[in-house]
C-alpha cells in the first residue's frame, strides 16, 4: 500500500494546523510554534525548526511539506512594483503584484485561476474561468512574496503591510478557501496584519458579503463601475443577479461589522461609457440615497488600462479630473488611483495570468463585445 501524500501545511489556518498536529499526537502549542516558523520566518525545511522536538520533526518529514508555487516569471518595474506569475498546474497560472509606497507595501493576491464573472473591462474576465485556488495557493502568494522581498531588500522585518484580494478572480465566489487564508493573514502568529489592512474586493456577491461580515470582517471594496442597473448589467454581469439596490443594502449591513467605517467603491473610468457628467450626478444620487450618517463610502476612480480585446478606451485625464471634481463638490470622498507597474502590465485590471477557460466565459464576453455600451446615463430615480 502506498503512503498517503504529504499534506501542504500552507493549506491550514492555526486551528487547522492544531487539528493536524493533534492527529500526529502533538499539543496545540506545537502547532503555534510550527505556524510561526512557516509564516513569520518563511521556513520550508523542518530540520531548520530548532525549537521543535526531534520526534515531531521526524513525524512531519513523513506526513507534511511546505510547498510554494513554482514561479514562471518575475518582473520588476522601474517604480519598484514586482509582478509574479505562479504555476498552479494543468496549464493554469495566476499573478500577484507587490506595490511599494512610502508608508506601506501592498500585495495584490489572486483567488481564482480566471474568473467567471466576466466584467467587460477586465483582462482576467476575458480569459474565462478554470478553477478556484485552494487556501494554500492563495497563501503561497503571500508567503513567497514576503520572504522573497525580505531577502531581496536585505531586511529582517515585515515588508508587506497590506493585502488586497484584487488579483485574478472573485474572492467571494471562492469563500471556503478565502476565509482560512484571511485568518492566517490576520493571526498574530501568522502575518499579524490588522483587519483594516486586509481588503476583500468584490463585484457584489451579496449573500457572501453578509457571511464575510459575520465570519471574518475585513475592509471591503466593491467594484461599482456604473451608477445605474442598465449600464452595470453590461459592465459587471453579476449585477443581473444582485442589482444595485440589493448591493447597496448589503454594503450598509456590512458597515455594522467592518473594521473601517466606510466601504470603498471602485469605479473604472471608461471613455464615453461611464465617465460623463450625467453619470457623476447619478452616482452622487445613488450614494446619497443610502447615506444615513456622515461618510459611509469612499470613491476610488481607476483610469482604465486598455487591452486590445476589450474594445474600450481609457477616459482622458481631464475627463477623470472633471468627474472627480463633481463628486468632491458634492462632498464625496474621492481619490484617483495612481497607475503603477504599467511597464510590466501589472496595473489594475491587467492581470491575465494564463487560464484554460473551462466555462466559455471568454466566448460569452466576445459575443457581448458586439453590443455597443450605453453612453448616456438614465435619468436619476424620481426625475
Ligand atoms: S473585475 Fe474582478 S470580478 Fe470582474 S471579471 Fe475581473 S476579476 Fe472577475
Amino acid at each position: 500500500m502506498s503512503a498517503a501524500p504529504a499534506v501542504n501545511l500552507l493549506e491550514f489556518d492555526l486551528d487547522g494546523l492544531a487539528a493536524f498536529c493533534e492527529r500526529l499526537g502533538e499539543k496545540r502549542f506545537r502547532a503555534t510554534q510550527l505556524f510561526r516558523w512557516i509564516h513569520q520566518r518563511g521556513a520550508s525545511d523542518f530540520s531548520q525548526m530548532s525549537d521543535l522536538a526531534k520526534s515531531l520533526r521526524g513525524k512531519l518529514e513523513g506526513a507534511a511539506q511546505i510547498t510554494a508555487l513554482p514561479v514562471i516569471t518575475q518582473n520588476i518595474s522601474q517604480d519598484g512594483t514586482v509582478k509574479w506569475l505562479f504555476d498552479v498546474g494543468a496549464g493554469d497560472a495566476v499573478e500577484a503584484v507587490f506595490i511599494p509606497e512610502d508608508d506601506r507595501g501592498t500585495l495584490c493576491v489572486s483567488s481564482q485561476a480566471g474568473c467567471a464573472v466576466g466584467c467587460r473591462f477586465c483582462s482576467t474576465g476575458h480569459q474565462g474561468f478554470s478553477r478556484n485556488l485552494t487556501t494554500g495557493e492563495i497563501l503561497a502568494q503571500l508567503w513567497f512574496a514576503e520572504h522573497f522581498l525580505r531577502k531581496h531588500l536585505g531586511v529582517a522585518e515585515r515588508v508587506i503591510s497590506n493585502v488586497v484580494m484584487m488579483g485574478m478572480g472573485e474572492p467571494l465566489q471562492n469563500y471556503a478557501a478565502l476565509v482560512p487564508a484571511l485568518r492566517v493573514m490576520l493571526d498574530d502568529h501568522g502575518y499579524g496584519l490588522s483587519r483594516r489592512r486586509v481588503t476583500v474586493s468584490t463585484s457584489g456577491v451579496v449573500p457572501m458579503m453578509d457571511r464575510l461580515g459575520q465570519d471574518c470582517p475585513v475592509a471591503l471594496a466593491v467594484s461599482l463601475h456604473a451608477p445605474n442597473d442598465a449600464l452595470r448589467d453590461k459592465l459587471v454581469p453579476l449585477n443581473r443577479k444582485y442589482p444595485l439596490a440589493e448591493l447597496m443594502e448589503a454594503c450598509q449591513r456590512y458597515l455594522a461589522h467592518a473594521p473601517r467605517d466606510f466601504i470603498t467603491f471602485e469605479y473604472c473610468m471608461l471613455d464615453g461609457v461611464n465617465d460623463q457628467p450625467e453619470h457623476a450626478r447619478e452616482l452622487i444620487a445613488l450614494v446619497e440615497r443610502y447615506r444615513t450618517d456622515g461618510v459611509w463610502c469612499k470613491l476610488n476612480l481607476i483610469p482604465f488600462n486598455p487591452f486590445p480585446a476589450s474594445g474600450l478606451k481609457r477616459s482622458p485625464a481631464p475627463q477623470v479630473s472633471a468627474f472627480a471634481k463633481l463628486l468632491l463638490d458634492a462632498g464625496l470622498v474621492t481619490t484617483v488611483r495612481k497607475t503603477r507597474g504599467d511597464d510590466i502590465d501589472a496595473a489594475c485590471g491587467q492581470l491575465a495570468g494564463d487560464v484554460k477557460d473551462r466555462t466559455r466565459v471568454g466566448q460569452r464576453i466576445a459575443l457581448q463585445r458586439q453590443v455597443p455600451l450605453q453612453v448616456v446615463a438614465a435619468p436619476p430615480e424620481g426625475n
